[in-house]
């Protein structure tokens, strides 16, 4: 885990709206280093406070690319979705300790995923296309909030859940009615990211079917009650 930026500023590339809701924010590579998993702090307007966002671009690909929910009255979230093309934003060096598909050698994985969760195991996919998870549950409000998930679907087995409306080619609840889908076995690591009730919950579920703890790898992006 190394980089170049030291706590600097990079150059927004884009700001491409997905849906009402969410973004991809692409920045300046600058010579940035990391890996599927980590994320960096990026900055508001005062550029004193930051929030946590996890890359969802390859470790390498030309630029950067961040996954973002905006937050209505956030701090942070907001004024990153209203940057245009050439402003500069404040970012931190690369940190984390979530690293889909890493753990044991690289053996067997399965991705769950709700909303913007889904960051890292793009950062996955898009870095490591010959190494897909044996499965990948992603869970989203709406249809549309499902990003790039026809991408997501040839690379590997997708499981889609919306939980607001009915979706052609979705089931339409939450994310862990889907757990009886996924494979189960002790060689298997099972990587879990977003709101905090789904990971609660899938790591019970897991542990209850005997999965090790050690087997099961927790990114929490938001607090239900947030
Ligand atoms: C490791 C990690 C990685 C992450 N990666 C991503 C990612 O890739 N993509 C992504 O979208 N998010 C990610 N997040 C979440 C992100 O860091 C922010 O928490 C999120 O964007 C909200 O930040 P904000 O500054 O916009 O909102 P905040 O200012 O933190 O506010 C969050 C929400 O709480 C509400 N709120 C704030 N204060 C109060 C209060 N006093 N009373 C009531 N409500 C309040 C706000 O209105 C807003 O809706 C990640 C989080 C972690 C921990």
């Amino acid at each position: 885990m190394t980089s170049k930026i030291e706590e600097g500023t990079a150059r927004v590339l884009d700001v491409i709206w997905r849906t009402d809701g969410i973004y991809e924010l692409v920045l300046e590579r600058n010579g940035v280093s990391f890996v599927p998993g980590d994320c960096a702090a990026l900055f508001g307007e005062d550029g004193q406070g930051s929030r946590p966002y996890s890359f969802s671009s390859g470790a390498n690909d030309p630029e950067l690319r961040f996954l973002i929910r905006r937050m209505e009255g956030g701090e942070v979230s907001p004024y990153l979705g209203s940057r245009k093309q050439g402003d500069r934003v404040k970012i931190s060096p690369p940190f984390g300790w979530f690293r889909p598909g890493q753990a044991g050698n690289q053996a067997p994985s399965v991705f769950i995923a709700t909303g913007t969760g889904i960051a890292p195991f793009m950062s996955y996919l898009r870095t490591w296309p010959n190494s897909p998870p044996l499965s990948c549950l992603y869970g989203v409000r709406t249809r549309a909030d499902a990003v790039d998930v026809e991408w997501m679907r040839e690379q590997c087995d997708v499981r889609l859940a919306v939980s607001r409306e009915t979706a052609q080619d979705a089931h339409h609840g939450r994310v862990t009615d889907l757990l009886d889908d996924i494979p189960l076995g002790p060689g298997i690591h099972y990587y879990l990211c977003g709101l905090d009730a789904m990971i609660d919950q899938t790591s019970d579920w897991l542990e209850e079917r005997g999965i090790p703890i050690a087997h099961i790898h927790r990114e929490c992006f938001f607090n239900a009650d947030a």
